[in-house]
């Protein structure tokens, strides 16, 4: 059976109103320009669909005319992020990526003669095991498996039967398979992802991307928060983790990392880049709401009135703050007292309001709280409708200049092409 497949280097993208395909696809025309083959991911999760009032259909509809636009020829792909089964129905037909997410399974109600045929099943999980690439061999021994196994085999066969739905409905091989477990409390090690992985390859779930939870904090919009340097020893570690699996349970030859929440970790860029290139692997870097603070920054670029609409969404989401950060807590860090006034906002030049916003930590005037909060502030643009997208129109050279440069220089430019 031939399988839709995903290409080495691949980029989600997100685009929280639908009207920035064009531009988000142009970053990787641009890519494409110095020799590098990115392809684009649109994802959005039901939690933004549902926010917004959007539906899956959309961003389909939305992804096919930029290509079409284009003309472009390569792969690309619509992904139901982060859908569980009471969600997953309406993104079966526009959809051919599917990020299963079971991090609310993780550590639930496990069988105990599930797990004893798991660990039956795996003796080579117990005992020395070399991985290559790792310098010093793990040592596991069955309680170790079996305390693993009771965080995580609940999770992975929850998954197998997300996924055994999507097959019955959609067909086998039609769409590309993600499993998450990122938004959830600790990080997993490079052991404990060998085993989920046994357990994934035991259900027979064709794997391409996994996104487990990283060390570190993974904020929404801003940088990487964390030591980098363990990050980078656990990412490559991770990577010659998931070779060894693949060469030990079958599982799909392209399977690679999925960083969720990877828009903006400059830091870190440069320590998944070496391993990348030590291990020749692939990723997948998941980016969202980064492009909706992109179009913020056109439309205060621009002035006047779109200026104007920029800084009542701020002072919308300052008097809400509360409330949108609410569904955002395990991967945002606002400092209340931090956060400029509306009032204050409300006298700034576009030049200022710019430089609050844009990520650019050289710049004194950025402000990580400012931009965390619009980050998460685009229900209070998804509330006033077309007043906001009939501006987002008006202004679209502006804007796509800034969703294209942000994707481009600094996403795709230090991850995928290295200069
Ligand atoms: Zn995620």
């Amino acid at each position: 059976m031939t399988r839709l497949h995903l290409p080495k280097f691949s980029l989600g993208v997100g685009d929280r109103f639908a009207h920035q395909a064009k531009a988000q696809l142009q970053a990787c025309v641009l890519a494409k320009g110095e020799g590098v083959d990115v392809t684009p991911v649109w994802n959005k999760s039901n939690r933004e669909h549902l926010i917004i009032g959007s539906s899956p259909k959309e961003t389909r509809a939305a992804a096919d005319v930029a290509v079409r636009e284009f003309g472009w020829t390569g792969a690309y792909f619509v992904d139901a992020d982060h859908i569980n089964l009471e969600n997953f129905e309406r993104f079966l037909d526009p959809c051919d990526f599917f990020t299963i997410d079971v991090a609310d399974q993780i550590g639930t109600a496990f069988n105990e003669e599930e797990m004893e045929k798991f660990i039956g099943r795996h003796p080579e999980l117990q005992g020395e095991i070399s991985i290559p690439g790792i310098q010093d061999p793990f040592r596991t021994d069955k309680a170790f498996v079996m305390q693993v196994a009771k965080q995580f085999l609940a999770a992975v066969q929850h998954a197998s039967k997300i996924y055994q739905e999507i097959c019955a409905k959609k067909g086998e091989g039609t769409f590309i398979t993600e499993i998450s477990m990122d938004e959830t409390t600790s990080p997993q090690t490079p052991l404990e992802l060998l085993i989920i992985l046994a357990a994934i390859a035991d259900e027979k779930v064709p794997i391409q991307t996994i996104a487990p939870k990283f060390t570190g904090r993974f904020n929404k919009g801003v940088d990487y928060v964390g030591d980098e340097k363990q990050f980078a020893r656990e990412f490559r570690d991770d990577l010659a983790t998931i070779a060894y699996a693949v060469n030990h349970y079958g599982l799909p030859e392209n399977l690679k990392l999925s960083v969720h929440s990877g828009s903006d970790k400059y830091s870190i860029y440069k320590g998944i880049r070496a391993g990348m290139q030590e291990f020749n692997a692939g990723v997948h870097l998941k980016t969202a709401g980064t492009t909706w603070l992109e179009e913020l920054i056109g439309l205060a670029e621009a002035g006047g009135r779109s200026l104007n609409l920029a800084k009542e969404i701020y002072a919308t989401a300052y008097a809400h703050a509360d409330e949108l950060c609410e569904p955002y807590e395990a991967v945002i860090d606002i400092q209340r007292n931090k956060l400029p006034l509306p009032a204050e906002v409300h006298t700034w030049t576009s030049d200022q309001f710019v430089r609050a916003l844009r990520h650019d930590q050289d710049d004194a005037a950025y402000n990580r709280h400012f931009r965390q909060l619009l980050h998460v502030g685009f229900k209070v643009a998804a509330k006033l409708g077309q007043r906001y997208t009939d501006i987002l129109r008006e202004n679209e050279t502006i804007v796509a200049r800034n969703v294209t440069q942000n994707l481009f220089e600094r996403h795709i430019r230090p991850i995928f092409i290295g200069s």
